[in-house]
Parts: structure tokens; sequence; C-alpha cells
């Protein structure tokens, strides 16, 4: 018979961490730390093969289910000495979902369940805390009716306020077990006038409603939304767990806590945590109270007048320490874990691998492996390359004026300014329109995933660390100040009011998520660089990968910053993007305007010192590793003028009239300018232009080797190729230039002559072209535009739709698709290899910061990737991953 139901409990269990596909992330650690023999309350697991069954067959249960739950919920009992839906000795239960991931998208947790108007009596003679009971009760009727049934909190909180506010009440502890009672009957009423139904009496009525919506709640929006985000299939599904209920709100010796193993925002190895006594595991995350730190360092550090776990209740403060030692060293990572204590009595509610910042995972990785717990390739396999990314990003300048208008909790590191924004929807929108948004919540919940998504960072003026805003924001790496308490926020008016001052939506403020500040404006940040634990995994990252790095620099900035990231050479630099400086444009819109060859090199001589300066400077910075250069790859529009200021200053440069320029600029204009006169086109109809750039780059070349006394490589290429006799034409004229510069400098420079491989032709032809080729470069952005027939300017209109409906996995321009684009790629790398022995491959589109692309990249035998100066760390760690085999992920 098949086997759905998997129980645990007792020092045994039926699972264990290894079946976390079967039983998800949850139950699977629940069994595993039962058989570790640490103090689990009982309960059991029904499989994701339910969930998978569910959706198979119409929303309904394998027909052996209900005997199997049945038994489980009976040994349950027997173990926790209750019975289920007995009225004298009920057992309760808690009912939370479990997928392999964690998705905060889901129904999460309901507790209590087994309450009803019968057994809520029993519960309060067998715990002799009436009160007690009666508050259970209505918790669980608010949680059930809220995530089973769909009643929105706002009914129940309304209740509780008219009826404190009757009885002049401040808080909930001031309510007695009378006054409990009398909520318990309102919130019943509210159901029933709610639902159209009474509140459901029926315990196995409630359980099952609960399982229900468990597995509902698989195929919510939210839970799509983060699947999506997060590259989770759908087929997994998740499990249901079912646990006895143990109570942390039982009195002064009960309490009820989450800690990390270490700190998850600095991965500092030390326990770090939070816990509330008397209280029930829902306070701490909701933030209504605020919790305590669990040792005294922490409190100390965090200047609490509340004392901590350790001095509160010492004994249990050690078990939990040996507990995390125990599961630390079990697991070889950092855990994330919950626990009650229900009087004097410990208990482990759950234990995963804790979410962490880039920060703290690089810290953790490091200092395991240092400590000999994991080895330097595990502490590598473990960073996600793009988690590196915050902290490639600029930190405030420790010196800067600051005018800081509200402190809350430093709930996840890193800065960020932006337009203030109080709403998901509109953080999306604007992100989409160009804008770098806050998004300012009172408290952000699942639905609030994809605005936190778009936002450069979160301000929420409720919850703690362990909040909802703090977990998902570390977890996506954004700068987040939580609980700012002092900042009233006010939807309807789109405002927010700090210290006196009221700020609108769009005003800029800046957070600070290390510190847990809040500024006015736009405050000047610093660069950020790579040291400490970073160094050091970059380090082994360097050891063990095969392709190099390289980054897409064009201007001596970039080559400083890829340089200090440990780029090992320039890929590609885009020399038109040297042309838009104010100084060069108008030279450079004559060059482009010339009606004739001598009109363009009168142009052309202008330009021609500065393009010199530029690449002695890129050579010098580079100091001897290779710096690849790419003749002018112009798609025309963007350098013609627009403006009647813009033609006029043309016109008097070169002693022309507005008219005439505004003639021949018309001349120029083209309908499909991506596929127009650019590239290589330009050097084939107007060679000068490639010989001025050639004899820049000698020129260069002798001035930067005079200076650093180190040899240059130079790499000079030609863009948009699709033929061998392109090439041949264009190197020809390199190849005489080169000659030229060393006879009049009595310098000759080695250099050699490739080309991008953009079009498909050219991926085609490739065993001809790598005939005149030294090597190539993949310009997979265009390679990607160009076989997909998507132009890479207008896809944003339809790619989503794209990606949503499954036709491309990712955004091909983020990720490549290694299908279509990956097959030309592998097929040209092939054929120029067969003409050419060992000829230079590389790839220097967007697609050479992805750790997807980049795995390709090492499967397919290129030799280096080229990406943008920030992603240089990033793109280290991915080719070390994709070295040691590990999967990687795209950053789409
Ligand atoms: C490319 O097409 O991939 C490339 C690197 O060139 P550009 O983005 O400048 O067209
Ligand atoms: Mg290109």
């Amino acid at each position: 018979m098949a086997k759905w139901v998997y129980s645990f409990g007792d020092g045994k269990a039926e699972g264990a961490s290894a079946m976390k596909e079967l039983l998800g992330g949850k139950g699977a650690n629940l069994a595993e730390m039962a058989n570790l023999g640490l103090p689990v309350p009982p309960g059991f697991t029904i499989s994701t093969e339910v969930c998978t069954y569910y959706y198979a067959n119409g929303q309904s249960y394998p027909p052996e289910l209900k005997d199997q739950v049945d038994a489980a919920l009976n040994h349950v009992g027997a173990l926790a000495g209750h019975v289920f839906a007995d009225p004298e000795n009920p057992l309760l239960v808690s009912v939370r979902s479990g997928a392999r991931a964690s998705m905060p998208g889901m129904m999460d947790t309901v507790l209590n369940l087994g309450l009803n108007d019968v057994t809520v009596e029993a519960i309060a003679r067998s715990s002799g805390d009436e009160r007690f009971a009666w508050d259970s009760y209505r918790r669980f009727i608010q949680m059930y009716s809220n995530v089973v049934l769909g009643v929105e909190h706002h009914n129940f909180e309304e209740i509780l306020e008219v009826h404190k506010d009757q009885k002049g009440y401040f808080q909930d502890t001031d309510l007695t077990a009378f006054d409990w009672r009398k909520v318990v009957a309102s919130y019943k009423e509210a159901v029933e006038r709610e639902t159209k139904k009474p509140f459901p009496q029926d315990p196995r009525e409630q359980l099952w409603g609960a399982i229900s919506a468990v597995f509902s709640s698989w195929m919510n929006q939210r839970a799509i939304t983060y699947r999506r985000l997060h590259d989770i299939p759908q087929s997994w599904g998740t499990a249901v767990n079912v646990q006895a209920m143990v109570f942390g709100n039982m009195g002064e010796t009960s309490a009820t806590g989450v800690a990390f193993t270490r700190n998850p925002s600095t991965g500092e190895n030390a326990l770090y945590g939070e816990f509330l006594v008397n209280a029930q595991g829902e306070d701490v995350v909701a933030g209504i109270r605020t919790p305590q730190n669990i040792t005294e360092i922490a409190r100390i550090a965090a200047k609490s007048d509340k004392p901590s776990m350790e001095t509160v209740m010492p004994e249990v403060f050690n078990e939990f320490v040996r507990a995390t030692q125990l599961l630390e060293r079990h697991y070889r990572d950092m855990q994330d874990m919950e626990f009650t204590v229900e009087r004097g009595k410990f208990w482990m509610l759950q234990t995963r691998n804790g979410k962490r910042t880039g920060r703290a995972a690089l810290r953790v990785a490091v200092e395991m492996a240092t400590s000999g717990l994991i080895t330097r390739e595990e502490a590598i396999s473990r960073i996600e390359p793009g988690s590196l990314d915050q902290l490639l990003h600029p930190t405030l300048d420790p010196n800067a004026e600051k005018i800081i208008i509200a402190t809350g909790l430093p709930a996840s590191p890193g800065a960020a300014c932006g337009e203030i924004v109080f709403s998901s929807d509109d953080a999306e929108t604007l992100k989409a329109a160009g804008h770098k948004v806050i998004l300012v919540r009172v408290e952000t919940s699942p639905e609030d995933i994809s605005g936190m998504h778009a936002a450069e960072g979160i301000l929420t003026t409720r919850g703690g660390m362990t909040s909802h805003a703090a977990v998902v924001a570390r977890g996506m790496g954004k700068p987040c100040v939580s609980g700012a308490g002092a900042v009233r926020v006010d939807y309807a008016a789109q405002t927010l009011t700090a210290q006196g001052r009221t700020f609108s939506k769009g005003d800029v403020i800046t957070v600070d998520g290390t510190a847990g500040q809040v500024m006015e404006g736009a405050v000047p940040m610093l660069q950020p660089e790579v040291s400490g634990e970073f160094a050091e995994l970059m380090g082994w990252a360097d050891e063990v990968r095969r392709l190099k790095v390289r980054a897409n620099a064009d201007t001596p900035a970039d080559a400083r910053i890829a340089r200090q990231f440990g780029a090992e050479g320039i890929g590609l630099c885009r020399t038109e993007h040297m042309f838009f400086d104010n100084e060069r444009i108008v030279a450079v819109r004559e060059m482009i305007l010339a009606e004739n060859e001598e009109g363009r090199r009168a142009a052309l001589a202008k330009i021609l010192p500065m393009q010199r300066s530029d690449f002695a400077s890129l050579f010098e910075i580079m100091h001897g590793l290779p710096v690849t250069i790419r003749l002018l790859d112009p798609p025309l529009h963007e350098f013609l003028p627009h403006t009647s200021e813009e033609i006029a200053e043309v016109a008097t440069a070169v002693g022309s009239t507005p008219e005439k320029l505004k003639r021949r600029a018309d001349e120029l204009h083209e309908f499909n300018p991506m596929l127009g006169f650019r590239g290589v086109r330009l050097a084939i109809a107007f060679p000068e232009i490639a010989e001025m750039q050639a004899r820049a780059i000698f020129e260069g070349a002798v001035e930067a080797q005079a200076k650093t006394g180190r040899p240059v490589i130079a790499e000079i290429m030609a863009p948009l190729v699709f033929s061998k006799r392109e090439l041949d034409l264009v190197k020809a004229r390199i190849d005489a230039m080169a000659e030229a510069v060393a006879s009049e400098t009595g310098v000759a420079i080695p250099y050699h002559v490739g080309t991008m491989i953009e079009l498909p032709r050219a991926a085609l032809r490739a065993g001809e072209i790598a005939e005149t080729a030294e090597f190539f470069s993949f310009g997979t952005n265009d390679l990607t535009q160009t076989t997909l027939g998507i132009s890479r300017d207008d896809a944003g209109s339809f790619l989503g739709a794209y990606v949503q409906k499954g036709i491309l996995p990712q955004d091909p321009f983020i990720s490549i698709d290694v299908d279509g684009v990956g097959e030309l790629v592998a097929l040209a790398a092939e054929r120029g290899r067969k003409t050419r022995d060992g000829i230079k491959l590389g790839i220097c589109g967007e697609h050479g910061g992805d750790p997807a692309s980049i795995a390709f990249c090492e499967k397919t035998g290129l030799d280096y990737v080229s990406c943008s100066p920030y992603r240089v760390p990033i793109a280290r760690l991915a080719a070390a991953q994709a070295a040691l085999g590990h999967a990687a992920r795209s950053t789409a």
C-alpha cells in the first residue's frame, strides 16, 4: 500500500533529512532532529506526493490517506498523552506547510487546532489556567479563520479593540478569562457573518480544512510569484506537517523564540536570536511585542534593558545552546531554529539552513572551511554568486553630511537611496520606468515580494530583526531598516512623517540597513572593495577556476575598478563610449556628417589625440594584461544631432550651415539602425576611421609601454562581421598602420587582430573567418538579438509573457539561450578551432557576468568571459563553481 504519512517523535522518525523531496524541508528536518534525540513534539508529515496527487486528481486525496492520518494522529496522541477530539483530554495540534525550499508565499501555520467550545473547557481544567485556554481558543479562531476560511484580520482586530476600549484596557495582557470568553463569542459571530457558516466545531473538519488550505496555497498567486522569482519548479509540491502543540504562553516559565547559530547579517560566529516569555510563536514574528535577546552578550551589545534568556532561564538556555551546536555540526551549515519552552520544558520546533546576507554567507563559509567543518570547495559552492552583488555596491560615505530623519533596526545591510513609494505596485511601475525607489511600509507581507524586488531598499515602521521585511530583504540582499517606530506612515495621503517633517511619495531618501538609519535626500556613497573573507574566498575560487575573467571597460575609471575586482584584462572596450563626452561629441558628429573623405579626415585629426590618450591610460592601468579594443561600432542614430542647437554647434565647427547639416542628418536616418550602418560596415565604407583608431591604439601602446616598462598586449577586433573578406579588408589597414607607427616610433607593438562573433552568419562561417581572425569574442547581445530576431531594445513589452508562458526559460538577454544562441556559439567555437588550433575564445555580451551563462562557457571550453567591472567577482566565483561542476542559477 502506498505510504503517504510519515511519523516522528520520541527519539525516532520514519523520515530523515535526506528525504526533503518527499517530506519537504521542515518535515525532513523535524524527522532528523527526532532521530538525533532532540526534544521534538511528536507529529507526522503528509508527503509532497499527496500534493502532486491532489492536483492531478481534481483536488482530491488518495483513498488510503484518511486512515493513515487517523493512525498517525492516534500515535501522536499516545506519545503526547492526549486524544485528538477527545472532550476530556484533547490533543491540540499545529498544522504547517513545508515545501522543499521555504516559501513565504504559502499558507504558513495554524496553531491550537482541535479547540472548540467543549475542548477549551478541558484545556482550562488540565492547564489550571482558564485565561490561557480561552486566549488560545481566540488565537485559533483568528488564525484558522484567516488562513483557512479567508476572513480578514481586521474583523478580529476591531472586535478586540472595541472590547479593550469598553473595559478601559490598554494591553492584551489586561484581558481576563472572562474577557476572552466574550471575545471568542464575538469572533465566532464575525466568522458566521463573513462566511455564512458557523465556525467549525468538529476537530476533524478543522484538520482537513487546514490540510486542504496548505495544499491549495501551493497554487496561490503569491506562491506562484515566489517560485518564479526563485526558480522553484511547480512540480515539487508541498508537504503538510501536523504536530502536537506545545505552549510558550503558559506563564512566566514558558517562552518561544527564534535563533540562528551565527549572525545572519554579519556571519559572526555567535548565537543570535530573540525570544519572548509567555508568548506563542507568531508573537515574535508579528513584531507586536519587542523581543528579548537570547544571550547576555547580545543583550549588552543591543543596550537592551530586558533580561536575556541566558539570565531568565539558564538551564533551558544551556540545553538550547547544546542543541544549536549539535545541529550546526550535524548539518555542517548555519542553522535557523525555532523553539518553545513549555513550563520549563524545552522543545525544538524547527531547524533549517539559515538565510543570510551575502556578507554573512562569505564569512560563514570561509570560517567553516578554515575550521575544517567543510572543505574549501564546499565553501566556494555555497556562495550564490549573485549574492556578492550586495557587497559590490556602494556604502554610505562616513564623511558625508547626512540628515538623519529616523532610526530603526539594521535589518539588512547596505545603503540605497531612491524615491519614496508606499505600495508594491508603485515600486514595480516606477522601477519599470527607470526610477530607483525605496519601498516604505508599516510592515511587509508576502504580497509585497515583487515590490521589494523592485525597490532599492526597504523601510518599515513595525517589526523586528526576524520580521517578514527583515528576513526577505536579507534573502534578496536589499538594504532594509525595519521597525522605525517613530515614523508615521499615512497610506491614504501617501506621506511619511518623521521628526515633525512630512515626506511625500517621490521625495528622495536614503536608507542605511547597516546602521539602521534613514536620511533625507541622496547621501554620497563609497565604492566597495574586495577584502577580508571576500578576498580569501576569491583566492580559493581563483585556484580552481579555468575560465579567465576580463572586464568590459571603456574608461580609465572602469578599468581601475575592474583591476581592483580582479579582472585579468579588458575583454571589450567599446570605443564609441569614449565619444559621448561633451568635448568630443561635436568632432564625432563632424566626422559622421562629413560629405567626403577630406571632411572626415579633418574631423578624425581632432579625435586622434583624444583616442591616443584614452588607449594609453587603459594600457597603463591594465599593466601588461591583454586589452581588447573594438573598432567603432556606432548605431549611427546614437550620434546624430537632434536638437537645432546641436545641429548649429556642429555647423559652426565645420563652417557649414545648419540647413545643410540637417539635410545630411536626415539622409543618414535609418529605419532599423541596429541592422544598419554600424559595426565593421563603417570601417569598410570609411577605412580612414579604422586607420585613425589603429594609429591611436599603437601610439597609445608605445606611450604606455614607455611609461610602465611593461609590454602591452593589444587585441583589436571588428564588430558585426559576417564574412572573412570584411575582416581581411580591415586587417590590411591595421597591419599597414602597425608598420607605419613602428617605423615612425621605432617601437613595434605586438598585437592580434580578431573579430566579434555576433551574427549567425559569422558563427556559421567561423571556420573561414578564423583563417584571418586570431581570436573570437562572442557578442552575445547582438547574437541573441539576431538569432531570435528580437530587438534588444524593444523586447521589454513582450518578453515577460514569453517567459511566463514557458516559451523561453528566462530572459535570453540576461541568461544565454543555450538551445539556440548557445548552439551557434558552440558551433563557431568548434569550426574556429578546426581552422586555427588554440584560437582564443571569449564572450563579452552581458551574459559574461551571468552565472548560468558562465557555466555554459565552461562547458563549451571558452577561454574567458568578460563582464561589467562590478560583476567581475561574481564571474570569478561562478567560473570556479562551473569548474567544480556545481549547477548554476541564472540571475535572470
Ligand atoms: C554584443 O553584441 O554582445 C556586444 C558585446 O556588443 P554591443 O553590446 O556593444 O553591441
Ligand atoms: Mg554587439
